[in-house]
């Protein structure tokens, strides 16, 4: 975030440059997981405001779903481990009920789908999909590159809102550097 320069940035949905600047900031929250225990840690978000199209953005890093209380990598912990426990296993030790680790099963199975295509998704383990993620040279790569072809973030559970204004406005994401590396 020290890195980041709104007035550099183009606005995602007026697609002007130059016209964005610190808004304000809001408070929020997000569990973690570390060292064997569910953690929750207040964060403090950026929103930046364009002069163009008069809409707000909130600055997400991308350890952050939006709309989720989860972190990324509290899912992605939960979720590489379930091969290896029963479910109730993994649901006690991570503190999650049983509905909502099968609400994310459900979520990684539907991104996998839409990111390899039905056909190798079909050809594919959950193991093997969650070693490519991790074997790829950054993740903010990857997550661009989700949110270029489904325009939402990879296990982000709830829709994008639909713009009123200006008419021809469209909701998107955007990722920007620096790159979470996760090896
Ligand atoms: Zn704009």
């Amino acid at each position: 975030m020290e890195q980041f320069q709104p007035e550099l940035e183009t606005c995602p949905v007026c697609g002007s440059t130059s016209n964005c600047h610190i808004h304000d900031y809001y408070a929020r929250s997000i569990i973690y997981f570390r060292s064997g225990r569910k953690l929750k840690q207040d964060l403090c978000i950026m929103r930046v405001f364009c002069d163009s199209c008069k809409h707000a953005h909130a600055i997400l890093p991308d350890i952050i779903i939006p709309y989720s209380s989860y972190s990324l990598f509290f899912i992605l912990f939960i979720l590489g481990d379930a091969g290896l426990h029963t479910v109730e296993q993994l649901c006690e030790h991570f503190d999650v009920s049983e509905k909502q680790f099968h609400k994310w099963l459900t979520l990684w199975k539907s991104h996998m789908e839409q990111w390899l295509g039905m056909l190798d998704a079909s050809e594919t383990d959950n193991a093997t999909f969650y070693r490519q993620l991790f074997l790829r040279d950054s993740f903010s790569a990857f997550s661009m590159d989700f949110i270029r072809l489904t325009a939402c973030s990879f296990l982000q559970s709830h829709r994008n809102p639909v713009l009123t204004r200006p008419k021809n406005a469209r909701y998107r994401q955007t990722s920007f550097s620096p790159d979470i590396f996760l090896f």
